[in-house]
């Protein structure tokens, strides 16, 4: 069943593993890579809401993949982008967005791009393309280490914070609400992680590595993870479906920042295996 306690770091140690893995399997066969070396579709005929840049929206509080220092977005995510945008020649402005709504606004061109921590579901293909995938994730379990609470059915019939419009959402619909839990959605992580500090949630189900890294910025808030879940979600970079010459340049400099070593060198920037 269910492993906890010193083990749950254990998994995330496997997880965070299991991020490199997948950097290393989406860029092997490097020594002989098919369309990844080609010259990227020139930036003309990308249609860009503002030529010449690739605006990128985000919800900007999902560290290690995006947060703000003062005014400027840094992480996973953005130095992935600046490294897609220096293959194609195209300068990249990251827009903060409501993850709620985001894809929406993708489809509607408010932005030419989706890098949000964003996992790629059938569901959501439905609406827009994704990029291949870029990083490998998982959903996990946090409390307050003082609660007392280690396992996941001390949570049936207790409040549940999430965030609004996220694969952590549902799987908590599906798998706590169903056992009395009360789903309590928040407009982003950082609600749901205020709340569980004030206790007006029990628990908050959040992407794995996220939460890895909101306790090791905040080690004195008291939050624990009691259970990692293997989800075994990839995520990407969604495109709205009327602009494949972007969705096939992004994938041509996605694969060249893979097979470069460049997206490997962010990965080990940015996530942390020592939690
Ligand atoms: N990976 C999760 C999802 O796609 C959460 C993303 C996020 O909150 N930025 O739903």
């Amino acid at each position: 069943m269910r492993k906890y306690g010193k083990i749950v770091v254990v998994l995330t140690v496997a997880v965070l593993v299991l991020g490199v893995l997948a950097l290393a399997g989406c860029s092997g066969g490097s020594a002989t890579p098919s369309a990844t070396t080609t010259t990227p579709t020139p930036a003309a005929n990308l249609n860009l809401v503002t030529p010449g840049t690739l605006t990128v929206g985000s919800d900007t509080t999902f560290p290690p993949f995006e947060s703000m220092n003062g005014t400027v977005a840094e992480g996973f995510d953005v130095d992935m982008m600046n490294a897609i945008g220096k293959e194609l020649g195209l300068k990249v402005v990251f827009q903060t967005e409501n993850f709620d709504t985001i894809i929406a606004s993708v489809v509607g061109h408010k932005f030419d791009v989706i890098a949000s921590g964003m996992t790629i579901t059938s569901d959501r293909e439905k609406t827009i393309n994704f990029s291949d995938p870029y990083f490998d994730s998982n959903q996990s379990i946090a409390v307050l280490k003082a609660s007392g609470i280690t396992t996941e059915t001390q949570l049936y019939g207790k409040k549940i914070g999430v965030q609004s419009g996220t694969t952590g959402e549902k799987w908590a619909t599906e798998n706590l609400k169903p056992h009395g839990a009360t789903i309590v959605p928040f407009k982003d992580t950082t609600g749901a992680f205020n709340a569980l500090q004030a206790k007006s949630v029990d628990a908050v189900v959040n992407d794995l590595p996220v939460t890895a890294e909101i306790i090791k910025e905040g080690p004195t808030r008291g939050f624990v993870i009691i259970d990692s879940i293997p989800t075994g979600e990839q995520y990407g970079i969604g495109i709205a479906k009327d602009r494949p010459e972007l969705l096939a340049a992004i994938n041509g400099a996605l694969a060249k920042i893979k097979a470069d070593g460049q997206l490997k060198q962010i990965y080990d920037k940015w996530i942390s295996t020592g939690q």
